[in-house]
């Protein structure tokens, strides 16, 4: 792992930016993006370490319950999407065009073509199943682009695919994946719901979204505010219009706002192997119809999301392992006995990931907004306390404080989390 020297870097952090989203505004104070274009964003060094720890958890979430990694291309043929019926259905979202050959193609806004063909003819037998495959991956949707990352036409999915041979089987995976769902976004702090949802064009007999509240969203939320109770209805589920101020799972009351779609599971059925002529052999040598589900999460939406429940007047805030820097170093002055201890700490702390405020131009005052804007969780200062008696105060991003001798730093920080 790569330490930061201020000095030596650009954080791309701006005190100008605005945008009538408080969210937005922020990723791109905290020089986390860079805008390409409506819906296209590149992500900074700082942005894209964010990104990565963001798909190293969902990764680990899915590896834990059995899911097997792979990868698909996403320039795709027109004919798996003809098989399926689907190079139609997805017109209008789907970006499509000509090669010089005259062939057509599409960049894939989803993968259940893709699965379908990866398995076809080497899963042979109703004992190959269940098995669960996953990737992370660009997607792109021609969607109308809207509040920064929430809404892109290029973005990161962690999209997992489930194969059966019957149904008893397809709602043990899903009840599976759900749970790690709900593991992964309490992880990561967030407050949602789950909410039954319409399958569209994704087809298949049921579907379930996992959605944030938020002030500024992208769907109509009525949620439970009861604890421990997750009920929720957007208005994309089948209930919306019915739904009164009631929780029908617990007799709670129901809030109404907006919300964020940050998960979304479908249960398929065979309806992709109905069009694609997916089988396998049953035990008595019969052909079998194989059940699918699937799972997304949005990567980049996950992270607006985050802010926006997380974020304060300072800046941003992150979960537990999910900051850009574990730790930054901010030095009274860059000089003398301080210069030294910054510079041993900083070596000391490297491995968790450390941004050293190096940078003679920048005052103390800036270098602490900077860090609290950057949502990094502890701060070892260097001042006036390390001047008079020698030792550093470990400032967490909630604002306790306390002192430790230098030696102990390192053990400290790799020893507490945020707010502890
Ligand atoms: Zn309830």
């Amino acid at each position: 792992m790569i330490a930061v020297r201020r000095s030596e870097t650009t954080l791309f952090t701006s005190r100008e930016a605005t945008h009538d989203n408080d969210t937005v505004a922020l990723t791109h104070r905290a020089g986390l993006v860079r805008q390409f274009g409506s819906g296209l964003y590149g992500f900074t060094p700082t942005g894209e370490r964010v990104r990565r720890r963001l798909i190293d958890a969902v990764d680990a979430e899915l590896r834990a319950i059995g899911g097997q990694r792979i990868s698909l291309p996403q320039l795709n043929y027109s004919g798996i999407w003809e098989r399926s019926g689907r190079w139609e259905s997805f017109e209008g979202e789907m970006f499509t065009f000509e090669n010089r050959d005259g062939k057509r193609l599409c960049l894939a806004p989803s993968h259940e073509e893709g699965v379908v063909h990866l398995v076809d003819g080497a899963v042979r037998s109703y004992e190959d199943l269940p098995a669960l495959y996953y990737q992370v991956g660009r997607k792109h949707r021609d969607d109308h682009a809207r509040n920064g990352l929430l809404r892109l036409k290029e973005f990161t999915m962690k999209d997992a695919y489930s194969l059966h041979a019957d149904a008893d089987s397809l709602d043990e995976t899903y009840e599976r994946v759900r749970a790690a769902y709900v593991r992964l976004f309490e992880a990561l702090d967030l407050a949602f719901v789950v909410a039954a949802a319409e399958n569209s064009v994704m087809g298949g007999s049921a579907s379930e979204e996992f959605v944030a509240p938020v002030e500024t969203g992208t769907l109509d939320l009525r949620h439970c505010t009861a604890e421990d109770c997750r009920f929720g209805v957007t208005d994309e589920s089948p209930g919306w219009a019915s739904v009164g101020g009631i929780c029908p799972d617990c007799g709670g009351n129901l809030v109404a706002g907006e919300g964020i779609e940050i998960g979304h599971a479908f249960k398929l059925g065979t309806r992709y192997a109905d069009a694609m002529d997916l089988t396998v052999d049953g035990p008595d040598g019969d052909e079998w119809r194989v059940h699918m589900g699937s799972y997304g999460i949005g990567i980049e939406r996950l992270l607006h999301t985050i802010l926006a429940q997380q974020s304060d007047d300072a800046g941003c805030r992150w979960p537990d392992g999910i900051a850009p820097f574990g730790a930054s170093i901010v030095p009274l002055a860059y000089e003398g006995a301080i210069r030294e201890t910054a510079d041993r700490l900083y070596r000391e702390l490297g491995a968790g990931e450390t941004l050293l405020f190096d940078d003679p131009g920048q005052t103390i005052g800036e270098r602490f907004a900077e860090s609290d804007l950057l949502g990094i969780p502890r701060k070892v200062v260097l001042g006036n306390q390390f001047r008079e008696t020698g030792a550093v105060e470990l400032e967490c991003r909630d604002g306790t404080t306390r002192y430790v001798d230098p030696d102990e730093v390192a053990a400290v920080v790799s020893g507490t989390r945020s707010g502890d």
